[in-house]
């Protein structure tokens, strides 16, 4: 396996037609960021912060928060850290949280979790808030919101930091240098107002794990259901595209983070829609920049556009079979 990290740890991703391709990483604990030095990723596209609750028996203290947000981008060196606030609730259920009905929602995925549990339990992310805040002062602060299904979520979560901004501030505590807001487009109802929420936002991650499960209905975790769930049916790509249309000429960097940017087939696909950036599993950052280096944009691009407007019987083999031609 270190072999496979240390495989192209140097070499940066560029196109044969010479695009720069942002190859990221996702982690969510602390000795996860060693994984950037290691694969010599762009940063980490998605940092989980809710592994650290998970793996607490309380709440955790803002200050343990901050300790933890101040190691990472420590241990980041410099690279890009995007953190996500927490995706709590649902299936991954905190004892110490529990919700006001008492019972367990009936669809996890689809209940009081992420953004919408934390806009409610508004301590909750007031604290996480002000730690992302103190732990990043001085440098770039990377924030994003998980499961926004409508604009007016987004706008609710960066009110609670714009307060947390105001009182720190106020008390002359150093900020961090810069900060950039960003969200997850997971649920697929997002696309339909992202033009209006875009220039409130300084980037968008699509979250395929979630999206692909809500676009088909397809519970994510169901080996029954797999088939159906398939990242490269012309429904997820024609998604996908409309996505990027909707953000091409905008001042938004757009990325992808589910797990799909790090299979062969799947991140080809993705580069071929336009995406340029993709946050992966670490152990596939070297096959993922050796795939890199041997497409050109354009042939993808056009290939493509062919697909989306008469998809093939067999998306898969059409991909694997462009590659080998
Ligand atoms: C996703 O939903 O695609 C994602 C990256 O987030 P998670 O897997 O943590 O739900
Ligand atoms: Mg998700």
């Amino acid at each position: 396996k270190q072999a496979a990290y240390a495989k192209l740890r140097e070499v940066e991703p560029f196109t044969r037609d010479g695009e720069r391709i942002e190859v990221m990483i996702n982690a969510g604990l602390r000795d996860d960021v060693g994984m950037v030095a290691m694969t010599g990723a762009d940063g980490i596209g998605l940092y989980r912060t809710e592994f650290q609750f998970l793996v607490s028996a309380a709440l955790p203290q803002r200050e343990r928060q901050a300790r933890l947000y101040r190691e990472v981008v420590d241990a980041a060196k410099g690279k890009k850290v995007i953190f996500r606030t927490v995706d709590i609730g649902g299936d991954k259920s905190l004892p110490y949280l529990a919700n006001e009905i008492g019972k367990e929602d009936e669809n996890p995925a689809m209940g009081w979790r992420a953004l919408r549990l934390a806009l409610e339990r508004e301590g909750l992310m007031k604290v996480q808030a002000r730690a992302l805040l103190e732990g990043t002062a001085g440098r770039e602060l990377n924030v994003m919101f998980p499961m926004v299904s409508e604009p007016w979520e987004f706008d609710a979560a960066k009110d609670v930091f714009e307060k947390q901004i105001a009182w720190l501030k106020k008390r002359k505590h150093q900020l961090p240098s810069a900060i950039r807001y960003g969200v997850m487009l997971e649920v697929p109802s997002l696309a339909e107002t992202l033009d209006t929420l875009l220039p409130r936002l300084s980037f968008v991650s699509i979250g395929t794990n979630d999206l692909t499960q809500f676009l088909f209905a397809a519970d994510r975790a169901n080996p029954m259901l797999a088939e159906r769930y398939d990242w490269l049916s012309p429904s997820i790509l024609r998604f996908l595209a409309r996505v990027v249309q909707t953000c091409v000429g905008e001042p938004v960097d757009l990325g992808v983070c589910g797990e799909m940017g790090g299979r062969r087939l799947e991140a080809l696909a993705l580069i071929g829609l336009g995406i340029r950036r993709l946050s992966i599993t670490p152990a596939a950052v070297g096959q993922i920049k050796e795939l890199v280096r041997k497409v050109d944009t354009r042939e993808i691009g056009e290939a493509m556009r062919g697909w989306l407007a008469n998809p093939p019987p067999d998306m898969r083999t059409a991909l694997s079979e462009w590659c080998e031609a």
